[in-house]
């Protein structure tokens, strides 16, 4: 069974996930968005720390992955057609932080349908643009982490660089609204969800 502990972090309020396979302890970090202190405290003695994800390259996403790659000794995975916009997070940090930040280097890329192992687990790569070009979900049973791409009572913002809110729209209702009903949605920002609530109620995308 899987374990899912929260962070909200960040001037953003992003969501930090770390998930762990309850049998062997080992565990992954999805999205490292600011505040190390607060994702390393989501950590119980025992637990091994695999891997850090991101569902793309948004510094409120990734902007404490080089302190946790550091704490930790793990590698970081993003998807490559993010690497675009970690390539203009010095830009984006500027604008909106007000201080040109550097972007986290990838350890390696995931694609669409990749598995990510984390001890019994597998977590699969969903692949989901509209946000960003590489956004991507990450699914595991009836667990599904959403990124910025589908929210409770709403979906990920496309008036921003490298968006397209065209195939945000097919992302969803193709690959996110095709899962089970009570497929349980933990997104990037605010309150968790499911599948089949969404497909009911979100205003932006109806089933
Ligand atoms: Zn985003
Ligand atoms: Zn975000």
């Amino acid at each position: 069974m899987e374990r899912i502990y929260q962070a909200t972090v960040g001037a953003l309020r992003s969501n930090s996930y770390l998930l762990v396979d309850g049998g062997s302890s080992e565990a992954i970090i999805i999205d490292a968005g600011d505040e190390p202190h607060k994702i390393l405290a989501m950590l119980k003695p025992g637990f091994k720390v695999r891997r850090i994800v991101a569902t793309h390259g948004h510094f409120d996403h990734v902007l404490a992955v080089d302190d946790l790659r550091e704490a930790l000794g793990v590698e970081f995975l993003i998807h490559r057609e993010d690497q675009a916009v970690l390539d203009i997070l010095p830009e984006s940090t500027l604008r909106i932080l007000g201080v040109s930040l550097k972007p986290p280097k990838p350890d390696a890329y995931i694609e669409d349908g990749d598995i990510i192992q984390v001890g019994g687990l597998a977590l699969k790569v969903i692949h989901t643009p509209g946000h960003s070009p590489g956004s991507s979900c990450l699914l595991t049973g009836r667990t599904l982490f959403s990124g910025d791409t589908l929210f409770a009572g709403s979906i990920g913002r496309t008036d921003i660089p490298l968006a397209d809110p065209e195939r945000i729209v097919e992302s969803i209702k193709a690959k996110l609204y095709t899962l089970p009903d009570d497929t349980v949605v933990y997104p990037g920002h605010g309150l968790q969800t499911t599948i089949g609530s969404e497909k009911r109620t979100n205003p932006f995308v109806r089933a």
